[in-house]
């Protein structure tokens, strides 16, 4: 290959989007072939293509439709039958609390007393909720209680036997979720838990790895913190102090 040949073949991958190659020593030639002085290897210089700078001016349209009220977003989700959770669910569990708060919590799905009842975080864990919500602003002086704040799940149905949504549950159900957090459009999001975690920052890590950082979903701040249930469990005290502590730093963030 000439140099011509090769910067043509750099070019290649330089266009899609490859910016560095390392060469591989060429295999030895036959014996009888007179074997030419090794010469430099001259590889043209890349210019790395300015890929980032063409993205960052792209602004991609939002998918929910203009002038999205909460009502809106309710009536499409109807009596949903998208998914296989709609077969044991009683009540599609849609949200609760203040519309136009500030500050909107997301859990994962719906347990069996929201099932029954239709309002989200209303059993165990979501007393705690309410009690680690009502405490701590009590505590810090924030003039807010549990009613104050909208409570969310990423799915308005029960999945059976309590058990994480799949992947294309949360998918399905994840539109109508950026549909409500759309409208609010609250100061920052409060992430309860690997699932709403997963669903809001598309990553894999976990809440361990997350908490008690900020991170973004669109352009509102998201505070990823441990799911109530999980501070049930009794052998959780150290992840109980850093959820108070979480929880508090949304808290002023939001409200201060
Ligand atoms: N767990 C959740 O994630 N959401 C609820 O609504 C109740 C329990």
């Amino acid at each position: 290959m000439n140099d011509e040949e090769l910067r043509k073949y750099l070019e290649f991958y330089r266009d899609l989007g490859v910016t560095s190659v390392y060469l591989r020593t060429a295999p030895a030639p036959p014996a009888e072939t007179p074997v030419p002085p090794p010469a430099p290897a001259a590889i043209p210089k890349l210019e790395t293509p300015k890929v980032e700078s063409m993205f960052e001016s792209i602004e991609l349209p939002g998918l929910e439709p203009a002038n999205d009220t909460l009502e809106a977003i309710r009536a499409d989700i109807g009596d949903c039958k998208r998914c296989r959770l709609c077969e044991a669910r009683n009540k599609i569990v849609f949200g609760s609390g203040n519309e136009q708060s500030r500050l909107v919590f997301v859990g994962e799905g719906p347990g069996a007393d929201e099932d029954a009842s239709g309002i989200p975080f209303v059993g165990r864990a979501g007393q705690l909720l309410t009690q680690m919500i009502d405490n701590t602003c009590k505590k810090e002086g924030i003039p807010i209680e549990r009613k104050d704040v909208y409570i969310c799940n990423v799915v308005k149905c029960r999945p059976p036997e309590n058990r994480t949504p799949m992947p294309d549950e949360m998918e399905v159900c994840g539109q109508f979720l950026a549909r409500q957090l759309t409208v609010i459009k609250p100061k920052a999001i409060c992430a309860l838990g690997s699932t709403a975690a997963k669903a809001l920052l598309g990553t894999k890590d976990g809440v361990m790895k997350l908490r008690g950082n900020w991170t973004k979903w669109r352009d509102i701040p998201v505070m990823v913190t441990y799911h109530p249930s999980y501070l049930l469990r009794p052998y959780n005290q150290n992840a109980k102090r850093e959820a108070w502590e979480d929880l508090k730093k949304v808290l002023h963030y939001v409200y201060d």
